[in-house]
């Protein structure tokens, strides 16, 4: 049976569940992207995970490139973090009380990355995102921030501004809820544009208590920063008073053992003021952090004014799996990333050539993903200019082909270090004819 013979694989048990689940949660999962709405079919619910494989409620078994969004960068279930969340269970799951474990990931994190000088444990990038924004508001009484077009940072009220029309101009919320008075104190400009940065500062710079920027942007797929861009955020933020947040929620321990900014930073005026961080650090449990200069975190609860608090913030068994994590991290495992990364990039574009689609991979260290258009992409706008059906019909023939890729043309694409040639083989052996239906 060739490639091209396979049928798609059997979807009853994943639709069965689906439905049920469309009746008594919203939309039928727990988090939008998961629904497939941006590529049709019914979105595969799985049963269990090992290393660089996924397998579903069908039987079906799947390479994954989603790593569910990020975290898995071992692989699933690697010995060495179940190991450590079984050893952490077993000493309990929650004590509402300092423990060792926050401790020590508290450590790794600022052992890692240098400008980090103290950093608070969180459950999610999101809650790292709103409370540095709170932080930086508090350390500057002030209330206007700057985000870019693209860039997500979370479901925060006030980041959910992304569809900004230009310089200066206020944001109208993203979602339903939002009250305008709170995403109208975002300005959103379009990313890699410095002299928009700059014409705002000029006008309103002191309004403005924080740029919050992606480290590199993931969001509107890969779109990294232009050479002096960071830089010139770093330059402009201190010249007037606010501070810079680098979201490294995505990229952090993932480009490098210190993030992108272990590939970028620090910069000749300097590292950024906080940072925050997620997905990998929790090792697929729900941890994240925010941290950065001692001289700014020192004005959070219960040491200066800012509250910020959780019932399960350092949870003992998170913080196990994001420590034995982040150990386990050994350069092998970044130079294996960057090799898998660079075979299924390669693959992806040869196949993609040779059926005539158009596409643009671009990078940030090991992290990249692809554009179904040609040309650079340097911002949403260039981004939204893909064929987006080209890839549903690539995405679909993945999946029927048993390759999971993140379910639209705006996502990253995830390998792990735990992706061995089988894998690698299984990705190479199914893109010819992906690359064929997208085609068209
Ligand atoms: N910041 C970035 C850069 C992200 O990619 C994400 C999630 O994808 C978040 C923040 C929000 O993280 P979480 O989904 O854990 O709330």
């Amino acid at each position: 049976m060739t490639q091209d013979e396979r049928t798609a694989q059997p979807t009853a048990r994943s639709e069965e569940l689906f439905d049920q689940a469309q009746r008594i949660i919203p939309g039928g999962v727990n988090s939008p992207v998961r629904a497939f709405g941006s590529v049709g079919g019914t979105p595969r619910f799985m049963a269990s995970a090992s290393g660089p494989w996924l397998t579903d409620v069908d039987g079906n078994r799947y390479v994954d490139l989603v790593g569910s969004w990020g975290p898995m960068i071992l692989g699933h279930a690697h010995p060495d973090v179940v190991a450590a969340v079984q050893a952490a269970a077993e000493r309990g799951f929650s004590f509402g009380t300092p423990s060792g474990g926050e401790v020590e990931l508290a450590a790794e994190i600022v052992a890692r990355v240098e400008p980090v000088e103290q950093v608070r444990l969180v459950n999610s990038g999101t809650e790292a995102t709103m409370s540095a924004i709170r932080l930086a508001r508090g350390f500057t009484g002030r209330d206007a921030i700057v985000k870019f077009a693209g860039c997500y940072h979370g479901h925060v009220d006030a980041l959910l501004a992304s569809a900004g029309s230009g310089v200066a101009t206020f944001a109208l919320p993203d979602s339903a809820g939002v009250p305008r008075s709170s995403a109208g104190e975002t300005i959103v400009l379009p990313y890699n544009d410095l002299a928009a940065v700059e014409e705002v500062f000029a006008a309103r710079g002191h309004e403005i208590a924080a740029v919050i920027t992606e480290a590199a942007p993931g969001n509107m797929g890969l779109v990294p920063p232009l050479p002096g861009f960071t830089e010139g955020l770093r330059r402009v933020t201190r010249e007037h008073g606010a501070l810079l947040i680098s979201d490294e929620v995505m990229t952090g321990f993932r480009c490098s053992p210190a993030g992108f900014y272990g590939l970028e930073g620090p910069y000749a005026a300097g590292p950024a003021d906080l940072f925050t961080f997620g997905k990998v650090m929790g090792g697929g449990f729900p941890a994240a952090a925010f941290g950065g200069r001692a001289e700014v975190m020192a004005l959070l609860a219960p040491a200066g004014p800012v509250y910020q608090a959780g019932t399960l913030s350092g949870n003992p068994v998170a913080s196990a799996a994001g420590l034995a994590t982040l150990r386990a991290c050994t350069p092998d495992v970044y130079d294996r990333l960057g090799v898998v990364s660079r075979a299924v990039a390669d693959g992806v574009a040869d196949a993609l050539g040779a059926a005539g689609v158009p596409h643009t991979i671009q990078w940030a260290g090991s992290m990249f993903s692809v554009f179904f258009r040609d040309g650079a992409v340097r911002n949403y706008d260039e981004a939204k200019a893909q064929d987006t059906d080209a890839f549903r019909r690539f995405f679909h023939a993945m999946l029927d082909h048993g390759v999971h890729l993140p379910p639209s043309a705006f996502e990253c694409w995830f390998v792990s270090a735990a992706h061995d040639d089988e894998a690698v083989s299984a990705v190479l052996e199914a893109l010819p004819a992906a690359a064929r239906a997208a085609a068209g």
